[in-house]
């Protein structure tokens, strides 16, 4: 069952009041941490909801059901456009479909998939904000870039330089923290995240914009919040429970 206004309401005090905690525990102001909700598997009647409590930020794992519920501008209560955010990985034949329905793209994790989405922001054309998943949790199951790799695969964009993507910003780094259910599990994979992706905002040129760090979900965004993301995808304590028998992307 989803969640009704209120209860979508209720649920989204007590996520804020986990928020500013975190913040104030971790020296940090709210306005430094953007909310990401979490709407996969979630009808377009969640995201309407959520809009009217005051989202302008949603993210989404797979194009298809990110273009059902995004593909139409709507405007959000501050007067900002909503914004959608691919935070799954994207296959190679799916990454036009995402440029154009993303703002922001999460989970990008190759080279191929960088030199292609350049090419299609060029054609469209659009400039693209994009994070790169790093898999610092180390799990087999989880898609991003090897730890031991993610640097080098980093120092290769600078090497090539900003002329080689003008219609892409790299904008930061994104994990999936430790599943583990022990949101501490995650701190250290937090950790190596932040000082990565300082040691590249440092380096300025094709990195003057990495400033963003995406990490924290429901369980671990306190840790997130205090090894410095700038961005929580929070899916469950807002919404609720996931239905997984229920894609929303399946023809009724
Ligand atoms: C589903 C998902 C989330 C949200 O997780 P919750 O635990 O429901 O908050 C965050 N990030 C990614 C990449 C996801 O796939």
């Amino acid at each position: 069952m989803e969640f009704t206004l209120e209860e979508m309401r209720s649920h989204l005090a007590a996520l804020e009041t986990r928020i500013s905690n975190a913040c104030k525990i971790a020296g940090r102001s709210r306005e430094s941490v953007k909310l990401v909700w979490v709407s996969k598997f979630h009808p377009a009647e969640a995201v309407e909801n959520a809009i009217s409590l005051g989202a302008t930020d949603f993210g989404e794992n797979r194009v298809q059901e990110a273009e059902l519920k995004f593909a139409t501008p709507r405007t959000a209560l501050d007067g900002s456009r909503v914004r959608c955010h691919v935070i799954g990985p994207v296959q190679s034949n799916k990454l036009k479909k995402a440029a154009i329905v993303a703002d922001c793209i999460h989970s990008i994790a190759s080279i191929e998939a960088v030199e292609k989405l350049e090419k299609v922001c060029a054609a469209l054309p659009k400039t693209l904000d994009i994070l790169f998943q790093i898999n610092a949790g180390e799990e087999e199951t989880k898609s991003g870039l090897d730890v031991h790799e993610a640097e080098a695969f980093l120092e290769s964009l600078v090497t090539r330089g900003p002329s080689a993507f003008p219609h892409l910003r790299f904008r930061g780094l994104m994990t999936i923290g430790k599943n583990t259910g022990v949101a501490e599990d995650s701190r250290e994979c937090f950790a190596f995240l932040r000082n990565l992706q300082q040691k590249f905002l440092a380096k300025g040129g094709v990195f003057a914009n990495f400033d963003q760090l995406s990490m924290g979900m429901t369980g671990d965004l306190e840790v997130a919040i205090e090894e410095g993301s700038t961005m929580i995808r929070v899916g469950t304590a807002l919404f609720g429970e996931r239905d997984y028998s229920k894609p929303v992307n399946d023809p009724v």
